[in-house]
C-alpha cells in the first residue's frame, strides 16, 4: 500500500464534519431500529472475582481461557477447568497499575502496558502456568494506550498519553524509532508501514514509518470528540475509528477516493471497536453498554458532506447568525440543522422527520429534510431499509472488547469490574 498527500488529502475534504463553525445538535433518536433479538452472543461465563477496576482483557484462540488486567495490578490468566469454571492459572502483580495487555499466541508473548508509561514483555510456558520476563521498557513519560508486536518484522509499537509512539527491537530490546504528535495518544493500530493513532482531541494521525522516523502524513478530522478505538480491515484498507462522539467513521484509505461512510449506531460514549476479517463484522461497543455488530460486507453509500449555507437550502428562512437577512425579512433567525442524507443545511421545521437508513449507517433514526422524507415515502422501493447492523445490551459500560473469530470467543470487560466471556460462533 502507498499513500500519497493527495488522496489522503481529500479524505480529510470529505469529512462531513469539517465545517466545525456550525452550530449542530446531534439528533436524539427515540427507539433503536436495530432488531435487538437477532442471534444474541451466548454468555458463557462471567468472572467476577475481580475487587478492582479491571482495565483491559484479552481472548485466547488456541485455549479456552483469557487474559485481564486490573487496577489492583494484577495481569491473570483465566482457564477453563475441568468443572466448567474459569480460574487463573497465572495472577502475576505488576509494579503499577497496567493499562493495556497484546499477546502473540503464536509464540506465547505477552505485552503488559503500566500506568507510569512502563512496558514488561513475558514469555509464558507452555503449560500457561507461568512467566518469564524477557524485557522492560521505561521510555514513556506517560500511561501506556496501545501496545503491538509484529513478530515479522521483530518490533514492538507502543503508544502512550504522553503523545508519543515508539518501536523497539523485540528480540535485543534496543529502540528502533518513534514519533510524537500534538495531543493524547488515546489508541493506535499499527499497519506497516504505516501507523494510525487517535488522539484525545479527536483526530486520526497517519504516520508512515521510515527506519527509525516516522512521517506524519496527515490528520484525519472528522470527530468531535477523543476518539477512543481504532480497527483496520487489511483486506479492503478502510480504518474504523470510534469516538467519544457516538460516532464511528469508515476511512476507506485503499480505495484512494478520500470517501468516508459513517456508522450511526451508539447514543453515548464509544469505548472499544474491533474488526473481525472472517465474517467481516466490526463490533462496536459503548459506554452506556450497548454492543453493535455491523455487516461489513453490505454495500454501503457514502456519508453526504454537511452543505454550509446563511439561509435554510428548502424553505429560505435565515439562520440566527444572518442578521442581514433578519432584518430584511423582519423574521427570528432559525437554527441550523443538516439533513443526514443529503446533507443540506435547512431549518428546525423542513428537517423534523427522522429514520433509519442502514445503508448510510443510520440504524438508529437520525434527522432528514421534507424533500428526502417525501422521496423515501414516494419510492420506498429506492430505499432499503433492512438492519445492516444487530445490537445487543450488555447491561453494564464496556471498558474493553477483545474477540477470537477462529474459536468465536467474545471477551467484554465491564465498568462492573465483571468479565463476559461470550460464545459469538452464530453471529
Ligand atoms: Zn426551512
Ligand atoms: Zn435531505
Amino acid at each position: 500500500m502507498s499513500i500519497d498527500e493527495n488522496w489522503i488529502q481529500k479524505i480529510a475534504l470529505h469529512s462531513p464534519r469539517r465545517m466545525s463553525a456550525q452550530i449542530n445538535s446531534r439528533p436524539s433518536s427515540s427507539n433503536s431500529g436495530t432488531n435487538e433479538e437477532l442471534a444474541k452472543p451466548e454468555l458463557l461465563a462471567k468472572l467476577d472475582d475481580h475487587v478492582a477496576r479491571v482495565t483491559d482483557g484479552w481472548v485466547l484462540a488456541n485455549e479456552d481461557g483469557l487474559w485481564t488486567a486490573s487496577e489492583d495490578k494484577s495481569v491473570r490468566l483465566y482457564l477453563r477447568r475441568d468443572n466448567d469454571q474459569y480460574w487463573p492459572s497465572i495472577n502475576h502483580f505488576m509494579p503499577v497499575q497496567p493499562t493495556c495487555l497484546f499477546y502473540c499466541e503464536e509464540v506465547h508473548r505477552l505485552l503488559v502496558g503500566l500506568l507510569n508509561g512502563h512496558v514488561f514483555v513475558y514469555d509464558v510456558a507452555d503449560d500457561c502456568n507461568s512467566l518469564r520476563q524477557r524485557q522492560h521498557f521505561t521510555l514513556h513519560a506517560g500511561p501506556i494506550s496501545g501496545l503491538y508486536l509484529s513478530i515479522t518484522s521483530e518490533l514492538i509499537f507502543s503508544s502512550s498519553r504522553d503523545k508519543t509512539v515508539l518501536w523497539h527491537c523485540s528480540e535485543n530490546g534496543t529502540r528502533q524509532g518513534g514519533a510524537s504528535i500534538d495531543s493524547s495518544c488515546v489508541c493506535m493500530v499499527v499497519a506497516q508501514p504505516f501507523i494510525f493513532i487517535g488522539d484525545y482531541g479527536g483526530n486520526v494521525h497517519v504516520l508512515r514509518i521510515d527506519g527509525s522516523v516516522a512521517q506524519h502524513l496527515h490528520k484525519l478530522s472528522a470527530h468531535t470528540g477523543t476518539v477512543t478505538s481504532l480497527a483496520w480491515d487489511n483486506d479492503r484498507q478502510w480504518l474504523f475509528s470510534g469516538s467519544a462522539d457516538n460516532l464511528v467513521i469508515i476511512w476507506d484509505i485503499g480505495g484512494r477516493k478520500g470517501e468516508a461512510y459513517e456508522l450511526t449506531g451508539h447514543k453515548s460514549r464509544i469505548t472499544k471497536l474491533y474488526y473481525g476479517a472472517g465474517k467481516k463484522q466490526l463490533f462496536s461497543a459503548d459506554e452506556s453498554g450497548k454492543l453493535m455488530i455491523w455487516d461489513m460486507s453490505a454495500a454501503r453509500i457514502v456519508t453526504p458532506a454537511w452543505a454550509t449555507s446563511d439561509t435554510c437550502q428548502l424553505c429560505e428562512a435565515p439562520f440566527f447568525w444572518n442578521l442581514q437577512a433578519m432584518w430584511q425579512k423582519k423574521v427570528v433567525g432559525q437554527r441550523q440543522h443538516h439533513c443526514r442524507i443529503c446533507g443540506r443545511a435547512v431549518c428546525g421545521s423542513c428537517c423534523s422527520a427522522r429514520t433509519t437508513y442502514p445503508p448510510m449507517g443510520f440504524e438508529i433514526p437520525v434527522r432528514i429534510c421534507k424533500s428526502c422524507d417525501e422521496n423515501m415515502k414516494n419510492h420506498s422501493e429506492r430505499y432499503n431499509l433492512t438492519p445492516l447492523a444487530v445490537g445487543h445490551d450488555i447491561r453494564t459500560g464496556v471498558v474493553g472488547l477483545h474477540v477470537q473469530e477462529l474459536n468465536g470467543r467474545m471477551v467484554i470487560v465491564g465498568q462492573n469490574r465483571s468479565i463476559l466471556l461470550y460464545n459469538i460462533k452464530n453471529q
